[in-house]
């Protein structure tokens, strides 16, 4: 007995080490899994955002097929080469007749259309709400109007039957041809009607309302909006329609657009906020912009194709890779622009960032008026103050003083601050020509710029009326500012840099990209810590 253990024991330690000897040496943190394929939203009702459509206007090169969709299992029901046009069936003509019993057989259903077909009615299929299959009959004014259809028209040439109105519905979609005659419609409220291009080549696009998109377009009718518009499409042909408005495309490097297919990816991958609605990601800036197959250019595709499955992990999950427009020198840590400290989004030194500045002036009248607007009623302003910095130069917090008190704003909204919403965090105010810099020790001092002298090529001058000035900044570069030599009481606001300055600098990552860098590298200097891996589509 002993001896027949022992020997089981061998045979399992041998297949233990077969298994461990076959399985890959290395694996950097977990396995990401994902669809292949995303649903976006084009036309949608989100919070306090609806931009749902009443009439949706349909076509494609070759023609289209519509058919329905039920938990991606699609199946197709009609065909043409024409343009259709898709509303919601509350309208007057919204009264049509119900041809015999819904059926699931489709087959039955075509042979049956064909036969009224033959008989000269308008008939058309429809997804009714138990998710079967109905033939229609035309498209009437009134109740009344379709029962006497129903005795003059149909019963004398199709017999005796199973005949019944069907009355206008919020929740029914109809799709009818340009000449009013219905195509199909649909109330399920877990089957879509579904329209794919029938081109017989590439790109197979779908027109919705004049704009181009790749793949299927999904139409869904919710009780509180109008049609609501889903592109479903490839993780790969959407980032085709995201990267290109992500991130300038003109002498933009490959490799800093590879960077950004990987962070849109990554993102879009992570970020499911509209599941409620029916699709993953919206085309807004509340997720991504995404603007479909015309805005798609050669080198964003080739970048999304080069970065193909490759996303951003942290510990072996997805890292969240926000980014930005340019840093003014140094992007934040996470927790001095929101809340929330995140390990891989560090304060980085950006030496590529081609750094802008910016300048806004306003009076002591248009910061009362804005606090007022804000409810914050502190009286005629007459100061402003930054009273926090962080390391990376960005205000933290900024007091704002008025003849009846003072209010404060922290990390992100002191940007709200002032009657323009303010392009970064990095920033100074003046009054009038008083400007505040940061000392050698950290500590903070308003310096008077106007009438100050300054060294020029040709030697030393005061500064006067509306100048640019050049100074040196904390690496010692030159960096333009401006002096306004504005009427007592305004307010100068000077800052550098554009966007919230989280995560990754698009120009600094096109500045490293020109430097030599690959898009790993660039990924990796801005988000610490993370691994570039490549994820399981499925
Ligand atoms: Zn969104």
């Amino acid at each position: 007995m002993l001896f027949r253990y022992k020997k089981i024991l061998v045979v399992f330690i041998a297949i233990l080490l077969i298994a461990v000897l076959a399985a890959p040496a290395h694996h950097a943190g977990a396995y990401v899994s994902s669809s292949a394929n995303i649903r976006v939203g084009l036309f949608y009702k989100s919070g306090s955002k609806d931009t749902t459509l009443d009439t949706v206007m349909i076509s494609s090169v070759g023609g289209i097929e519509i058919g329905a969709n039920q938990n991606n299992a699609y199946t197709k029901i009609i065909e043409t080469p024409y343009i259709v046009n898709a509303y919601v069936d509350i309208g007057v003509s919204g009264y049509h007749i119900k041809l015999g019993q819904a059926t699931s057989d489709v087959t039955r259903l075509f042979d049956d259309l064909n036969t009224y077909k033959s008989m000269g009615f308008e008939v058309f299929p429809v997804c009714t709400n138990n998710n079967l299959w109905q033939l229609w009959e035309g498209c009437y004014l009134s109740q009344g109007d379709a029962e006497r259809a129903i005795t003059s028209k149909i019963i004398p040439k199709a017999g005796s039957g199973d005949y019944s109105v069907a009355l206008p519905s919020t929740y029914r979609i109809i799709i009818k041809y340009s000449n009013g005659l219905a195509a199909i419609a649909s109330e399920s409220q877990q089957s879509f009607l579904m329209i794919k291009s029938t081109f017989n080549g590439e790109p197979k696009t779908v027109n919705i309302n004049g704009d181009r998109y790749r793949n299927a377009i999904e139409l869904r009718k919710y009780t509180d909006s109008q049609i609501t518009v889903i592109n479903q499409l490839t993780m790969g042909d959407y980032l085709n329609g995201v990267v290109p408005l992500e991130i300038g495309t003109v002498d933009t490097p490959f490799e800093a657009l590879k960077a950004q297919a990987v962070a849109a990816r990554t993102y879009a991958i992570a970020n499911h906020k509209h599941e409620d609605q029916g699709f993953d990601v919206c085309n807004s800036t509340c997720c991504q912009v995404y603007g479909g197959y015309d805005v798609e250019n050669l080198a964003t595709n080739n970048a999304v194709k080069a970065t193909e499955g490759m996303v951003a992990t942290y510990g072996g999950a997805l890292a969240n890779l926000y980014y930005f427009s340019s840093s003014g020198g140094a992007t934040a840590n996470s927790e001095n622009v929101w809340s929330q400290s995140v390990p891989y989004l560090r304060s980085v030194p950006d030496p590529y960032d081609n750094t802008r500045y910016w300048s806004y002036t306003f009076t002591a009248g248009e910061m009362t008026e804005h606090m007022r607007t804000l409810g914050r009623d502190i009286g005629t302003v007459n100061k402003i103050e930054v009273t926090m910095l962080s390391d990376s130069g960005r205000a933290l917090e900024l007091r704002v003083y008025g003849s009846n008190g003072s209010t404060v704003f922290k990390k992100v909204s002191t940007r709200s601050a002032f009657p323009t919403y303010l392009p970064s965090q990095i920033f100074s105010i003046g009054s009038g020509t008083h400007y505040t810099v940061k000392e050698g020790d950290n500590s903070l001092n308003s310096i008077e710029l106007s009438g100050a002298l300054v060294r020029t090529g040709s030697g030393t001058a005061a500064v006067s009326g509306v100048t640019n000035v050049f100074v040196k900044d904390a690496d010692g570069r030159l960096v333009s500012i401006q002096v306004n030599a504005s009427a007592q009481g305004d307010f100068v606001v000077t800052g550098a840099g554009s966007g919230h300055g989280v995560g990754m600098s698009q120009f600094g990552a096109m500045g490293m990209a020109r430097a030599g860098y690959d898009y790993v590298e660039i990924l990796k200097h801005y988000f610490t810590g993370i691994e570039i891996e490549k994820a399981n589509l499925y």
